[in-house]
């Protein structure tokens, strides 16, 4: 999905701009999805991209919302980053390019991962109820 910055700008907030097109990070423990614990889906705020169940979510007390896995591996890239003198594995939504968090070696088994991602890059899909 090709956008221009501009496209971009006039669709996403400006909290999301920063993090999906300019690599930022939110605040910890002020996104709205942190806390959530409803089955569903989340998924990329910027192209809709299904990325993260709420089965995989996780309290990392980190205060960003953080998962074992992926939904599914071909809709995440990781790329290695090396911006600020640290070495991390960006995770990037794979259809837009968008910016989503990291995805670090310290997360619970059986999977070891946390990808610790900004709430504001991402929206939820409530499973429904009669099914
Ligand atoms: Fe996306």
């Amino acid at each position: 999905m090709q956008k221009t910055e501009e496209e971009w700008r006039k669709k996403l907030t400006p909290e999301q701009y920063h993090v999906l097109r300019e690599k930022g990070t939110e605040t910890p423990f002020t996104g709205k999805l942190l806390h959530k614990k409803e089955n569903g889906m989340y998924t990329c705020a910027a192209c809709g991209t299904e990325l993260f169940s709420s089965d995989a979510k996780f309290d990392s007390g980190t205060g960003w919302p953080s998962f074992s896995e992926p939904a599914s591996r071909k809709n995440v890239e990781l790329r290695t980053d090396s911006s600020l003198g640290m070495k991390r594995v960006e995770v990037v939504c794979k259809k837009c390019g968008g910016h989503l968090g990291h995805v670090f070696d310290d997360g619970p088994k059986p999977s070891g991962k946390r990808f610790c991602i900004n709430s504001c890059s991402l929206d939820f899909k409530e499973k429904s109820k009669n099914k």
